[in-house]
């Protein structure tokens, strides 16, 4: 059955709107813009206004069959009027656009750079899809905020003032009826409407974002949703979603038509409040008849000033939500803090010392590394070996700042990792992790990540560096293909070879390759590791693997159980050892998984010298059950 909605959401609902003043603070980098969009925003009214007052006066002094030079001067006016008006609407339209926009770009970039400083460790919190909709809709609700809330109220303002000023000249208890009726339309329309708003549309966008997470959890999961009979329970969830979304949305469009329907309203009271404040002046004498016209149709136009106020005022609800939800991202503290201070980079060649290392994450009861020492000179080989959940993946975590160090220390170069920016440890240490992320676009552009000038003829020898010069020769189009989604149309191996050759090119003084051969068959996991290796030569590496195979090759093998360093050697001196990486090499190599006969005969021959027969059997087991 499908939760409802309020659960599914559970984790928003407490979000409350973001404070106004620090919603409308979004805007202040376009503050400039904002002001000229609004000042031609004024015009555009203005212009509106004064073609109705011109017309009005033309048309009732026409009445009157004057001569034409008297009505030369309003017929150029009214020519001016109706002219400027476009005029001013292209260029309010253009630099409102503009500041927007800009807006829009300065939130994307500094919400992406925040979520790649929580990410990976800051984000289990929050759904893909959702953070979609975030840095999606909830940032183009802030393009709202630019351009239907603040313009409005300020031109509602500053043409309100001057127009009610005018008519306030030509009859001064018309201009009360026009101001009184104006005064309404802007406040407590906004009012009731923003009243309703807050009511009605409370969740729509944490709906948006739990809608948009269940499409992409539908379509990102569908080979798995289909296989087990589960894609009618998303489709469930989805279409409540949806529901859900309508009823919020047609909420939303009954505010917005009592707002239009009082405002309207309004409209209509003032002019018939004119007329009648207006018609016993006309029989007085006290006005000219050919202004009765002006004074009872200007308000008709006057109220395109405030028409616009009740949508604003929903808007800006909803820009509060929107931006609650994206400051709930950016305030999220990131793991790993930025020095506040921070020193230049190290030179090259790069030495790595890790010093009695302990880590844990964010509320985690145990740490997850403790104690760990390691030296990595410059050329150095290291292989990570140990069962699953041993804390190897946490090592590379903490070496690329994903994770704090809790105690001990790290230094690159003989500086501490704790004091450099985040981006210098990131152009010193590389790391290709289990599912290095190929982007939908080319191999090229795939592989320029790594080093964007780099031209053809060295992404080609990258690729034939990690074993894939010949798969490249037979693609029709070379390093342009395509390499679909998430590199769908390369085989595992082929990704995360692409993946290392990205990083040959991206020249990392340290690269840490994290599980590279995980998802991978035995033949080709082998295959990858002895391709590895072999192109990591003289470079400092870091090599984290749960397969023993290969490691022949390294400098230094560490054992890791439960977050320490159990054992410590060459691959030579652990076999002679007998210990956890005997054991666990002997299985590779009885299972099929090892790479040569006479190392099996060595080894085994080793394991018996170390222990019993039983004794052997009996740890292989406990090792093959760990170790995967
Ligand atoms: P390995 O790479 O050796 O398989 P990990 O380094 O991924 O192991 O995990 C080490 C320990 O840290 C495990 O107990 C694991 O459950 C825990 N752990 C891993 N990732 C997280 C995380 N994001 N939050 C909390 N604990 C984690």
């Amino acid at each position: 059955m499908t939760a409802p909605i309020e659960e599914r959401i559970g984790g928003e609902q407490p979000l409350t709107p973001a404070p106004i003043g620090r919603t409308l603070g979004v805007a202040r980098p376009a503050a400039w813009r904002l002001a000229l969009a609004s000042l031609l925003g004024a015009g555009t009214i203005g212009a509106a206004i004064g073609l109705m007052g011109t017309a009005a006066w033309l048309i009732s002094r026409a009445a009157q069959h004057p001569s034409e030079s008297t009505l030369a001067v309003a017929i150029v006016g009214v020519q001016f009027f109706g002219l400027s008006r476009g005029f001013f609407r292209y260029g309010e339209r253009l630099v409102g656009h503009d500041a927007a926009f800009r807006v829009l770009a300065e939130q994307r970039v500094r919400f992406y750079r925040h979520l790649e400083r929580l990410a990976p460790a800051g984000l289990p919190a929050f759904r893909s899809g959702d953070l979609l909709s975030r840095v999606v809709a909830d940032v183009d609700s802030l393009q709202d905020l630019i351009l239907r809330v603040i313009p409005p109220f300020a031109i509602a303002v500053l043409v309100g003032t001057i127009t009610v000023g005018l008519v306030w000249v030509l009859l001064p208890t018309a201009a009360l009826v026009l101001l009184v009726a104006l005064v309404a339309s802007a406040t407590l329309v906004p009012w009731l409407t923003g009243t309703l708003a807050r009511r009605d549309e409370s969740d729509q966008a944490a709906i948006r974002g739990e809608l948009t997470a269940s499409v992409v959890d539908l379509i990102e999961g569908a080979p798995e949703l289909a296989v087990y009979g589960a894609n009618d329970a998303q489709l469930a969830r989805i279409s409540s979603s949806d529901r859900e979304l309508t009823k919020v949305a047609t909420a939303a469009a009954s505010t917005a038509g009592i707002g239009l329907g009082l405002t309207t309203l309004l409209a209509g009271l003032a002019m018939w409040g004119t007329l009648m404040v207006g018609i016993p002046d006309v029989h007085s004498g006290r006005l000219a008849g050919v202004w009765l016209a002006v004074i009872a149709l200007v308000p008709l136009a006057a109220f395109e000033l405030v028409s616009g106020l009740p949508a604003a005022t929903q808007t800006l609800q909803r820009s509060r939500r929107a931006a609650a939800r994206l400051f709930a991202i950016s305030d999220a503290p990131a793991p790993v803090p930025e020095p506040a201070i921070t020193v230049a980079p190290p030179n090259r060649p790069v030495d790595l010392e890790i010093r009695s290392l302990w880590a844990r994450y964010p509320g985690a009861p145990q740490p997850a590394l403790r104690g760990i020492d390691l030296s990595v000179p410059q050329g150095k080989r290291v292989a990570i070996v140990g069962p699953s959940g041993a804390g190897k993946s946490t090592l590379a975590s903490v070496l690329v700042d994903f994770l704090p160090i809790e105690r001990g220390c790290v230094t690159l170069g003989g500086i501490s990792l704790e004091l450099l920016a985040e981006t210098d440890v990131h152009s010193v240490i590389g790391l290709v992790g289990q599912d290095a992320h190929l982007f939908d676009t080319s191999l090229a552009e795939n592989l320029r990540i790594g080093h964007r000038s780099a031209t053809d003829a060295e992404l080609s020898a990258s690729l034939e560096r990690v074993g894939l010069g010949d798969w490249l020769d037979e693609l029709p189009e070379g390093l342009a293909s395509e390499v679909g989604q998430y590199g769908a149309r390369l085989s595992g191996g082929q990704r995360q070879r692409v993946a290392v050759a990205r990083a040959l090119l991206a020249q990392f003084p340290i690269l840490v390759l994290d599980e590279p051969a995980e998802h991978l068959d035995l033949p080709a996991a082998r295959a990858l590791t002895d391709d590895l290796l072999n192109v990591t030569e003289g470079r400092s590496t870091i090599l984290i693997t749960h397969r023993l195979s290969g490691l022949e090759s390294v400098d230094e093998v560490l054992v890791i159980e439960d977050g320490r360093v159990v054992e410590r050697g060459t691959h030579d001196e652990l076999v002679e050892l007998g210990g956890m990486y005997a054991s666990r090499w002997l299985h590779e190599l009885n299972s099929g998984q090892g790479t040569s006969e006479s190392l099996t005969t060595h080894v085994t021959g080793q394991a018996l010298v170390g222990g019993t027969p039983e004794r052997s059997s009996e740890a292989q087991l406990r090792e093959r059950n760990r170790w995967v």
